[in-house]
């Protein structure tokens, strides 16, 4: 299986360790090879946008329920702190990341519509009709620079994961740089510092005592029901959500098409809902012309019933 070295090239930059002689040796040579490092750096950083994801596999927020309740955690923070308004996360672009990837050019993205396609049949296979139900509660943190909502432990994540390292698999199995390094953590964000540099160089850490109303709290379900393919860097569309190159709707063969069994009751029910009518209107014509001679009256209803019974109230007379 290919992993992909998203993480790890953040890491090797930020944790390079050199020692005195090393960056000795390092300013000579700069000296003398100076273009040569220039050129050495603009590689190294065309190859790391290369490789930086792109695109990602989401799962839309679309439970109003939770929506209300990030904007009242959101609310909260900015009336404490009103420089973390650029942290937040637009109510319409809340989501949870399935898997991240690296898309080069027009070809890669198609590639990448047709795995969300296939991955829609095996996601269904693993469902076998069920709903995954997504529950939020409580809040969390990645290094103090990433808030988010949590997901309830439940058999539900645990498919979840399931689901996500299905979709990794035919992603991956398609030539396509996708996955990371870390496990698979899913979160609902809600606020990061990287939204903006300038804020990031103002607040560092974002402190936990700004959301401890929060900290246990429940902000709704959201059943699982459709995967957008979206871009990272396209620009959102009106509501506030990202780009999507493509969508994919689960389940939807359980709740708008019905299958072989399904198709042969309807019929059955068509075909006895035809002849009941039939019979109906056989009566009601009988029973009327029966009226135009002996004149006495005759509800419909009571046709409808069955000629059986009446025929037997005639004969107990
Ligand atoms: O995918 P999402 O937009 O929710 O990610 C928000 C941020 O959280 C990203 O910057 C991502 O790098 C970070 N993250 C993290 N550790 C994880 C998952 C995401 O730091 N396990």
């Amino acid at each position: 299986m290919v992993e992909m070295p998203f993480v790890n090239i953040d890491i090797e930059d930020e944790f390079a360790i050199r020692s005195t002689s090393e960056v000795n040796i390092k300013k000579k040579r700069k000296r003398t090879t100076g273009r040569e490092n220039e050129e050495d750096s603009e590689r190294k950083k065309k190859k790391k946008k290369q490789s930086q994801p792109n695109y990602f596999i989401s799962i839309p927020i679309t439970n109003p329920e939770i929506t209300s309740g990030v904007q009242a955690v959101q609310d909260t923070i900015i009336q404490k702190d009103h420089r973390l308004s650029k942290a937040m996360v637009h109510c319409g672009s809340l989501h949870v990341t399935l898997l991240v990837m690296h898309l080069s050019s027009k070809e890669e993205v198609s590639t990448a519509v047709g795995a969300l396609s296939d991955s829609k049949d095996l996601v269904e296979d693993l469902l076998k009709g069920k709903t995954v139900d997504l529950s939020f509660q409580g809040i969390d943190h990645f290094k103090n620079e990433v808030g988010f909502v949590k997901l309830a432990e439940s058999d539900h994540t645990a498919i979840l994961m399931e689901i996500a390292e299905t979709i990794k698999t035919i992603f991956q199995e398609k030539g396509i740089l996708a996955g990371e390094d870390r496990a698979f953590k899913p979160h609902l964000t809600f606020m990061k510092l990287s939204k903006s540099p300038k804020l990031r160089k103002q607040v560092k850490k974002i402190d936990p005592s700004l959301y401890e109303k929060f900290k246990s709290h429940y902000f709704g379900d959201e059943i699982l029901h459709r995967l957008d393919l979206c871009s990272m860097l396209k620009k959102k569309q009106p509501n506030g959500y990202y780009y999507c190159e493509s969508s994919v709707i689960l389940g939807e063969k359980h709740a708008a098409e019905p299958d072989d069994a399904e198709l042969v009751s309807l019929s059955k029910r068509l075909v006895e809902n035809a002849v009941l009518k039939a019979v109906q209107q056989y009566l009601e014509e009988t029973q009327n012309k029966s009226k135009q001679t002996d004149g006495s009256p005759v509800k419909t209803e009571e046709a409808a019933s069955g000629s059986k019974s009446e025929n037997e109230n005639d004969n107990s007379k």
